[in-house]
């Protein structure tokens, strides 16, 4: 879906709007609050053309997009192609930029030549098959061979045969190279940016991402399995859902050591170090991005959930998660009496980092100051005979 792929874009280098996934009108709302603003909420479906069957909102306002977000979640998109329809079940909350022009941009392998092939026009927000008819001479291919590669001023030809308009020339060979990279890298049947946009202000940004994975590519990146699935396919990913995440992230693991990290990413670099130190993870909860206090608590009561679990780590690098919320989070988890209490190594930095430590101080926890060091710790609690 939209939020996945987007996800790998920002793994290759393509900008995409900021914002948030969300699952209720409540995350919808909170998230809204705390960033007052102009935002799109955009249902999250297989299928395209969501614009048109009406699963696309803007709101201004945090009561708007609660509204918007009631009103999206269980409705179902249907258009000529999908005439059965999808349910909405997910949302992605984004900031709404202001349009100067929409492009399009996919790479595909083309069946003739089985090389990887590159399409961009300039007639973007449009289903392309219909600008393939209508308007012919406004698409520009180029077949890459995989040999060589794609290179930056193959992207600026491009560009000038669409006829984009000039503010793209600067961003488009990175956004292109991006593409490219996530197509063979991942393995892809299609990458798609549909629109391109190219916003009042002059940035180059993916509005709409489209990545349809082929299997054999999967092995190389086994984390993105579950993507496939359209339902929770077992507990763990039902109680991820439960609380308000994605279903890939929360999986149990073998090992004793609890983790709850924000982002793939620093998750993966957290078990290494667990394991570094002597330990094994027992899970990996990806709390995401800007998760507030409510989402940590919960999250810090799923894992705890788990009898195997005899220490845990809590390791948050704060962008748009902030440090005083994950602190908050903690300390309220701690206060419940419906939770087991494991020992807990916390480490904090980034946005609020300080207020997070200041939290923490105050309710008589101390925050390690690297992972390493979080990782060791964690591994003496959970071997420490109680
Ligand atoms: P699709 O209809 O499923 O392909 O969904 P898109 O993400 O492509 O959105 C459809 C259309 O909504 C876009 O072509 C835009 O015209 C409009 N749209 C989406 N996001 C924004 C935004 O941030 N600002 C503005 N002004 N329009 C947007
Ligand atoms: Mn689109």
């Amino acid at each position: 879906m939209e939020y996945q792929g987007k996800e790998l874009f920002r793994r290759v280098g393509i900008p995409t709007p900021r914002g948030v996934f969300a699952r209720t009108p409540g995350e919808v709302e909170a998230y809204i609050a705390e960033h007052p603003g102009s935002w799109v909420i955009k249902s999250q479906v297989m299928m395209g053309g969501r614009g048109k069957a009406g699963g696309i909102k803007f709101a201004d306002t945090a009561a708007e997009g609660a509204a918007f977000a009631k009103e999206l979640i269980g409705k179902v998109l249907k258009n000529q192609q999908n005439p059965d329809g999808e349910e909405v079940r997910s949302l992605l909350v984004e900031e709404k930029v202001a349009i100067e022009s929409e492009a399009y941009a996919s790479i595909t392998i083309d069946r003739a030549t089985k090389k990887p092939v590159v399409i961009v026009t300039s007639q973007g927000g449009m289903d392309v098959e219909e600008v393939a008819e209508s308007d012919p001479d406004a698409i520009s291919k180029y077949w890459i061979d995989p040999a060589i590669g794609f290179q930056p001023f193959e992207a600026r030809q491009l560009a000038f045969a669409a006829k984009l308009p000039a503010g793209y020339m600067k961003a488009f060979p990175k956004i292109l190279g991006g593409l490219y990279t996530l197509f063979m890298e991942y393995g892809a049947n299609l990458v798609e940016i549909n629109p391109l946009v190219l916003t009042k202000s002059g940035e180059v940004i993916a509005s709409d991402a489209k990545v349809e994975l082929d299997d054999n590519g999967l092995y190389k990146h086994p984390e993105l399995n579950e993507w496939r699935n359209d339902g929770p396919a077992d507990e763990d990913q039902a109680a991820a859902v439960e609380i308000g995440l994605g279903m890939s992230n929360y999986a149990k693991l073998d090992g004793d050591i609890g983790v709850i990290a924000n982002g793939a990413g620093l998750g993966m670099g957290t078990m290494d170090a667990i394991r570094i130190a002597g330990g094994e993870a027992a899970n990996f909860l990806d709390i995401g991005g800007g998760a507030q206090a409510d989402l940590v608590k919960k999250s810090y009561k799923l894992v705890t959930g788990d009898p195997k679990v005899k220490a845990m780590f809590i390791n948050i690098f704060g962008g748009i998660t902030r440090g005083d919320q994950v602190a908050l989070g903690i300390v309220e988890a701690l206060k419940g009496d419906d939770v087991r209490k494991v020992p807990l190594v916390v480490r904090l930095t980034g946005t609020n980092e300080k207020e997070g430590r200041e939290i923490l101080a105050a309710a008589g926890m101390n925050p390690v100051e690297t992972m390493d060091e979080g990782a060791r710790r964690a591994v003496e609690f959970a071997k420490a005979k109680v």
